[in-house]
């Protein structure tokens, strides 16, 4: 099935009314789909069209945390993406048989994602997020060559040494000309009982980056908000629920919820 080539991206097309966000990390582990997943539930639920491109290849956890169990399905020669929680969704993990490691290099990856955003029938979407794997690699070239007009969203840890490998990718937007909406910090504290905040990760790690990535572009990047640890939302990405949909008072959803808004 060949026909990708020719194909138009909808969202590359000049005068595209759907704004496109790039969730990005430097490493692993972070809550990049987590984040990702939760600002797709947390727009949807406000009225807004939204869809997801799980492109994290390595480790695509996107169609669990949004609790997608269909599988996408093809008339002529369009695929026709599930939806879930209201958020239509896109994996490359749907396309591997069983739970096999992926083994792409990156100009089938390249391919993959264009199939993705050209193949798949989105309808009109008023916001797509794109979750990318982690760092700096041919993924996030491929986005930037695609869609040249997605935003980057940079996602870390307030630790230190997370904070220097989020730079690095966020940076990228330095060659791709893309636009770095802002950085966001997840698990930056523990609410204890009595209320008093336990940093587990440390401090300062996405005020860090924000404030180099200003410098790194000449544009501010803004701290977009501090998404604390939080059992709801380890849950809510287990059972398929978003905590900003299934506990949406709890502290990570009130966090999520708020940057959500502010997108
Ligand atoms: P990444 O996409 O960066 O690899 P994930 O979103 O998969 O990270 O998150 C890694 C793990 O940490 C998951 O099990 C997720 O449920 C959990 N997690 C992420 N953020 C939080 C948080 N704020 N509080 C509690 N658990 C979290």
């Amino acid at each position: 099935r060949g026909g990708s080539a020719e194909k138009e991206i909808p969202f590359a097309k000049p005068g595209s009314l759907t704004r496109v966000y790039a969730v990005a990390s430097g490493k692993g582990g972070v809550g990049k789909s987590s984040v990702t997943t939760n600002l797709a539930a947390a727009l949807a639920a406000s009225g807004l069209r939204v869809g997801v491109v799980d492109a994290d290849i390595y480790g695509f956890s996107v169609p669990r945390m949004l609790g997608v169990e269909r599988k996408p399905t093809q008339v002529d020669d369009m695929i026709l993406p599930p939806v879930a929680n209201e958020v239509k969704v896109i994996s490359i993990g749907m396309f591997v048989p069983g739970n096999q490691p992926v083994v792409w290099r990156g100009p089938m990856l390249h391919r993959a994602l264009q199939q993705f955003l050209a193949d798949v029938f989105w309808g009109d979407l008023d916001v797509l997020l794109l979750d990318l794997p982690p760092g700096t690699g041919d993924i996030a070239i491929s986005v930037a060559q695609l869609i040249p007009t997605a935003e980057i969203l940079v996602v870390t840890t307030p630790q230190q040494a997370a904070a220097e490998v989020a730079e690095r990718a966020g940076s990228i937007a330095l060659q791709t000309k893309q636009r770095i909406v802002g950085v966001i910090e997840n698990m930056s504290w523990l609410e204890l009982p009595d209320g008093t905040r336990q940093e587990i990760f440390g401090s300062g790690g996405g005020k860090t980056v924000a404030e180099s990535l200003t410098r790194a572009v000449g544009a501010d990047v803004p701290l977009l908000g501090q998404i604390p640890l939080d059992t709801t939302l380890r849950e809510g990405a287990d059972t398929g629920t978003p905590v900003v949909l299934g506990q949406p008072d709890s502290p990570a959803a009130v966090a999520l919820r708020g940057i959500a808004k502010g997108l």
